[in-house]
């Protein structure tokens, strides 16, 4: 807890300092280099600097924190204590997540949002990002899932 408090003290210091390769982001790029793909982190130049950019494809994938972007799931809770302060910055950061995706929608981007509560399935994840991606899973490891 004492951990999450200063990650979240950190943050809040930093302002709008993107934070590099979260252990989920880091996730998701080596899933994307077992797919044999080449993207761009932090892309700038696109609505809500989407985490991994296809630039020739127009694809991006968001990895989002069930927590800071308000995933609706046992993760993205929101906090008990704190509300007032908690509630409307959790808020303003779900409209800016909508707001992005809408952005880019418009500017013919396809997007993913990947949420850190679906990473436990790896091979499930894989086989999404690969659909997403227009590219297949080499089936070296699957498993009997979904
Ligand atoms: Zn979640």
């Amino acid at each position: 807890m004492a951990d999450f408090l200063s990650s979240l003290a950190r943050s809040r210091r930093m302002g709008q300092v993107r934070q590099q390769g979260t252990t989920a982001e880091l996730l998701v790029r080596e899933i994307v280099t077992d797919l044999g793909l080449r993207y761009r982190v932090n892309f700038r130049d696109l609505p809500g600097s989407p985490d991994l950019a296809f630039p020739k494809r127009r694809r991006v994938v968001f990895v989002h924190g069930c927590f800071w972007h308000g995933h609706r799931c046992r993760q993205g809770q929101e906090p008990s204590s704190r509300r007032e302060y908690w509630v409307p910055k959790l808020e303003e950061n779900r409209r800016r997540d909508r707001r992005a995706l809408r952005a880019l929608r418009n500017m013919g981007w396809r997007t993913l949002v990947v949420w850190q509560c679906q990473l436990k399935n790896r091979s499930a994840l894989a086989r999404r990002l690969a659909r997403f991606l227009e590219t297949s899973v080499q089936s070296t490891s699957e498993s009997s899932g979904t």
